[in-house]
This record gives structure tokens, sequence and C-alpha cells, in this order.
């Protein structure tokens, strides 16, 4: 060790089955959560998976409720409720991405269900104790430990059939949690470390699903190193990149992951001169000499948007985008206030625009 380390490190109490084909061990998990009557949570379009997932429990399911949305209006989350006390619903199965997560996470919150995610996206969500609900409009966001999924089984056989745009775009918000873990205020070294593996794991899978989406070695690369990101995120602070991926997603409906894989780069880059160490890190796990231009490529060469423009933002609205990052203070390597909206007005501009950084 060649500096001197002061930190705390709290591990999540969760427990992770991972692998191909570990969804095998479905009902062993559900049983080992003491549960008898789990209620089968997807979106509409993975309806079908749901139904497969709720036959391979028999008895233990009670069914299916394929209603997930986006952003977890609270309306779905009220309908859902009663769903599961209909039901009498002991355990909670999500099956999907962050949105499908997201709703088991606000029906834990109220009823205390334990959940069990299978992740079928590398958003990360599923290793976090964060819950977001859209209520008139706006998203809350809050932590409670009831939200944090009991068990999480990550089958690397059901993210074969993500399409190519998200597989890459939902890497890209993977490596954005590792990215802004290495420089937290509340980073560790072993956080760093998971942070560090997970870059390297998703930036050489990345090109190779970009050739062969059903390859299941890089497959099994993205999904290993999305649990390591989402580890990272549900354990140390975010900073500007996540601030500016909810503000334009939030205020401006933008595609979640696409977000996250515009802005990546242009965030760094404007973090870069106040966590040297940090970029250097995901530099070397990127193995390239710049991590913001590597990102970039990294993004653009393998089928993501490279401008917000692309992604359905209108020049109009940079102007109140930039307003709503500096409005409320947050920490940040680099400050970010009134004093820095020039500067976030034109990272802005330049994420429009889908400039190399
Ligand atoms: P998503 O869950 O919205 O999924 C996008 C679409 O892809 C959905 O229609 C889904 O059914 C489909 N899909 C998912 N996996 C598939 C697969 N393997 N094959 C075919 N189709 C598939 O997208 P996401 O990016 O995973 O999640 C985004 C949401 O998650 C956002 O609302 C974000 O705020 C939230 N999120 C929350 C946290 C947290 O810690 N609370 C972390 C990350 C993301």
């Amino acid at each position: 060790m060649s500096s001197i380390h002061n930190f705390i490190f709290k591990g999540l109490p969760s427990r992770v089955v991972f692998g191909a084909g570990s969804l095998q061990n479905l009902k062993r998990e559900v049983d080992a959560l003491g549960a008898r009557r789990a209620l089968i949570l997807a979106t509409p379009h993975q309806k079908e998976l749901a139904q497969d997932v709720s036959a391979q429990l028999g008895e233990r399911s009670v069914g299916v409720y394929a209603h997930a949305i986006m952003h977890v209006p609270i309306e779905s989350v009220t309908q859902a409720i009663g769903e599961t006390e209909r039901q009498r619903a002991d355990c909670l199965v999500a099956v999907g991405g962050g949105s499908t997560i997201g709703l088991a996470k606000a029906i834990a919150l109220q009823s205390g269900l334990p959940i069990l995610a299978i992740p079928t996206t590398y958003a990360g969500s599923e290793m976090t104790p964060v819950y977001g609900i859209t209520e008139a409009g706006r998203k809350r966001t809050g932590q409670d430990p009831r939200v944090l999924p009991r068990t999480v089984i990550y089958d690397v056989e059901l993210t074969l059939s993500l399409a190519p745009l998200i597989t890459v775009t939902s890497a890209m918000n993977a490596i954005a949690h590792a990215a802004e873990g290495l420089y937290a205020q509340n980073s560790n070294p072993v956080i760093s470390s998971m942070a560090e593996q997970g870059i390297a794991a998703i930036a050489r899978a990345i090109p190779t699903l970009h050739r062969s989406p059903s390859d299941l070695i890089a497959r099994s690369d993205a999904l290993y190193g999305a649990w390591l990101c989402g580890t990272v995120l549900g354990n140390v602070g975010m900073a500007l990149h996540h601030k500016l991926c909810h503000v334009l997603g939030g205020t401006f409906n933008l595609p979640h992951s696409e977000v996250h894989s515009v802005v990546l780069p242009h965030a760094l880059a404007f973090n870069a001169s106040a966590a040297p160490t940090a970029l250097q890190q995901i530099a070397r796990a990127l193995e390239v000499s710049d991590a913001p231009a590597g990102l970039f490529d990294l993004a653009t060469h393998h089928g993501a948007p490279a401008g917000l423009k692309d992604i359905g933002m209108s020049e109009a609205e940079l102007d109140l985008a930039a307003d709503l990052v500096v409005s409320q203070p947050y920490w940040n390597p680099r400050p970010v206030g009134i004093e820095q909206r020039i500067q976030i007005r034109m990272l802005l501009q330049h994420a429009f625009e889908g400039i190399r950084p």
C-alpha cells in the first residue's frame, strides 16, 4: 500500500447467485427466503419471460403482474400493491431491468415484502437500497434498506435477448456508476477495485457483443461487470454525472441508459482536473490513454448515439438544464454551483452536439 487509508466499509446484505442457467436455482432461492406465495413482476414486453419464471416456480407462484412502467408512476405502484394484497403474496420476484426492479422496490417500501431480483439489463438497481417513484411529474428518490433485493439471480442467458442499442447504452450506464465511484468522497479500496474490474470487464465485452450479440462469454463479462458496477452504486455516493442524467432524464423525459451513455465522457472531462487519480484508473481499465475520449469511442464506435440531439433533446432546453444542474449544491470533486454555470452550459452544448471530448 502506497498511501494512508482512512475509510468506512459497509457491505450490503444481499445474496448473489451468478451464472449462465442460474435461473434453475429459483425455487431453491425462493424457499431460502421462506416464501410460499411469490408474485412475478415484469414489463408488458417481458410478460412471456415472467410466465416462464412463474411456471418454473409452480405452486410457489401466485401469478404474473406484467405492468411495470419506466420511472415507476405512483398509480402503477398503488395498483400493484392491490394485486399483492389480493394474491396474499409474501415475496416479489422482479424479472427485468431497472423499471421492473424499481416497481418491486416501491411495493417493498410500503409492504416490507422481500424482493428476489432477476436483472436482465446492466443498470444495477438490484444492488442498491435506492428507490424512485414519480408523482405529479416529479421523480422522488430515497434510500431504505427494505428495498434492497435480498437475493439476486444473474442468469447470463436472459441477457442474450437484449437489443444491440440497449446492450451498449446499458453497459455504459453501468460504467458510469463505477467511474463516479472511483472519485466518490466516501470511497474505499475494496469498492475502487470492484469499480476498476467492473469497467474492464464491460469494456472487454462491448466490442464483442457489437459483432456477435449472443457471445456467451462476452455476455457473462458484461453482466459480471454490471454486478460489480451496481455494487459500487449501492455503496458510495455519486456526483455530477448522475445529477446531470437525473435532470435530463427526469425533466426532459429522455431514455435512461442513452442519456448516461451520451453524458458520461463529458461529465468526466469536466471533472478530470479535480480527480486525476480516478481518471487514470478509468483509463487503465479501458486500456486507453485518455478516459473521456476512450469512453466516447467505446460508446459511439459500437452503436450508441453520440449526442443529446440524437435522443430527443432540443437545443432550446439546454439553458433550463444548466440552471437546474447548478441550482442545488451537492458534492462533486470539482465544485458545481452558480459560479460554474457557464462551464456546465458548455458541457451540455458539447454533449448535445456529440463532440468527442
Ligand atoms: P428498463 O428496465 O426500462 O428496460 C427497457 C426495456 O427493455 C423494457 O421494455 C424491458 O422490458 C426491456 N428489456 C429488459 N431486459 C431485456 C432483455 N434481456 N431482453 C429484451 N428486452 C429487455 O431499462 P433499464 O435501463 O434497465 O432501467 C432504467 C430504469 O431503472 C430508470 O428508471 C432508472 O432510473 C432506474 N434505475 C434505478 C437504479 C436504482 O438504484 N434505483 C439504478 C439504475 C437504474
